[in-house]
């Protein structure tokens, strides 16, 4: 039981318009929508005149808890999901990832443990670290028993995860029998490999050498190549954190002629570039390592492009944050430097100044981009991503006139870093609503460990045309 919520005079958006209404939420759902609606008895009541009511955020890529590079990434899923929702976001989709040779069954059962204290609503893709009989074995039980309908793939990290083709496509053709959604990370690993040892050797061990050992055309050929298999085997595709021209520009192509591609990108691949690995701070450049790397001036431009013109139409954060004393684990050899960035509690207030601000996005573009989108690919809708009566009441209200600026410092990410440091932004969310419950107001967070749920998710969705 949940105390009962009434949003009154705001302006409730939804990927199709607005409408000004109130909003209460009972028993976790929204129970009412409308003009002037009377508070029940002990309700609590936000005041949101003046700011927008939106859907609560859906971050599809995050990694909590994830043992990664020599050490564990600095968020747990309550510290991570508590910042999600000081953020706006409401729901998340994790990454399983098995180790080598690990039942994925067994990973998903472990994965369960440690999400069990998640504050907010969590599902799970599977990561395919490996491949095998056992994996394609225990894919049906994943799909049909436990709701894990997306498997990623991994063209990069030669050595760790990448698999080679063969594997890639006996992948791809499970995910197509069970209806499951694969779903990539489309770098070439064998030249990136190959310009790592090269760099090195060469004496370039700082952190410059991340982006030089991951050119942008590695990136477009691994998505046309994983785009060419999807189109060939006829089944779609999701491709997460796009960060290059290339990349978006296949990924229109493809659109254009049909296949059913997804394109998900970051915030900060719209917004910073590869100039922040020049810093001659060590713990800033590191600080900024993750793959694919921030790219070279023009691609935020033409990745905004690719937003507006919808070939990319959901954005992710691929939440992965380490400590500046874990990012020093690759002082003296950039290829150790653990990769991953901050950024799950950033998400919404960014994309809402730089894109609805910034003259790029409408705010039902913005809704549609943070949770209706991935809703509906991710199989969520409509319980997640619409204000309607019965859907899960996850809301995000957002003051369009409050600015904050990013610090670290008071950051509730669990790490001394952001890559969004001292950006002062227009629009902040200022409440944040998750299954019936206030976690957000005005600045106390008040989320709950183990007040999140898991969310098992059915194949065959829109993606797929069903
Ligand atoms: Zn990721």
């Amino acid at each position: 039981m949940t105390t009962d919520i009434l949003i009154r005079g705001g302006t409730l958006v939804g990927e199709n318009g607005r409408q000004r209404a109130d909003l209460l939420c009972h028993d976790g759902l929204i129970a009412a929508v409308g003009a002037d609606l009377a508070a029940p008895a002990g309700a609590s009541v936000i005041d949101a005149g003046g700011c927008f009511v939106l859907p609560g955020g859906i971050d599809p890529h995050t990694h909590l808890q994830l043992p990664m590079m020599g050490t564990v990434v600095a968020d747990d899923f309550f510290t991570g999901t508590a910042a999600a929702a000081a953020g706006g976001t409401t729901t998340i989709l994790d990454f399983v990832g098995p180790d080598k040779g690990q039942s994925p069954l067994d990973a998903l059962a472990a994965w369960r443990q440690k999400a069990a204290k998640a504050g907010i609503d969590y599902g799970f893709h599977m990561t395919v670290s490996w491949w095998g009989e056992r994996f394609a074995a225990e894919m049906p039980s994943l799909v049909r028993d436990h709701g894990v309908a997306s498997f990623k793939f991994f063209l990069a990290y030669k050595g760790g995860l990448m698999l080679p083709d063969e594997d890639i496509l006996a992948g791809f053709l499970r995910c197509r029998d069970l209806g499951a959604l694969p779903q990539v990370h489309a770098e070439n690993g064998e030249l990136i490999a190959h310009l790592q040892h090269k760099l090195l050797a060469e004496g370039i061990r700082g952190p410059k050498g991340h982006p030089l050992s991951r050119p942008s055309q590695c990136e477009g050929e691994a998505t046309l190549r994983a785009i060419t298999m999807a189109e060939i085997l006829e089944m779609p595709l999701y491709v997460v954190h796009v960060s290059t021209a290339e990349a978006a520009e296949a990924i229109a192509r493809a659109q254009a002629r049909g296949v059913k591609v997804i394109g998900e990108t970051l915030p900060g691949f719209l917004a910073i570039d590869a100039s922040v690995y020049d810093d001659p701070d060590f713990d800033i450049a590191a600080g900024h390592v993750m793959s694919p790397p921030y790219r070279p001036a023009g691609h935020p431009e033409a990745l905004w492009k690719a937003v507006e013109a919808g070939a990319l139409s959901i954005t992710g954060t691929d939440h992965c944050c380490f400590t500046r004393a874990q990012k020093r684990l690759g002082a003296g050899d950039f290829t150790k430097i653990p990769n991953g960035c901050g950024g799950i509690e950033d998400r919404m207030n960014i994309l809402w100044a730089l894109g609805v601000e910034g003259g790029h996005l409408s705010a039902e573009r913005f809704v549609a981009l943070t949770s209706a989108n991935a809703a509906k690919i991710f199989n969520l809708w409509p319980r997640k991503g619409n204000l309607v009566v019965g859907a899960d009441a996850d809301i995000a209200i957002l003051d369009p006139a409050k600015s904050k600026t990013i610090t670290a410092a008071a950051q509730h990410q669990n790490t001394d870093f952001s890559v969004w440091e001292g950006r002062r932004l227009k629009g902040s969310v200022v409440h944040t609503v998750a299954g019936g419950r206030h976690l957000w107001a005005d600045g106390d967070l008040r989320a709950e460990a183990g007040g999140g749920r898991y969310l098992p998710r059915k194949p065959f969705g829109p993606a797929y045309g069903g």
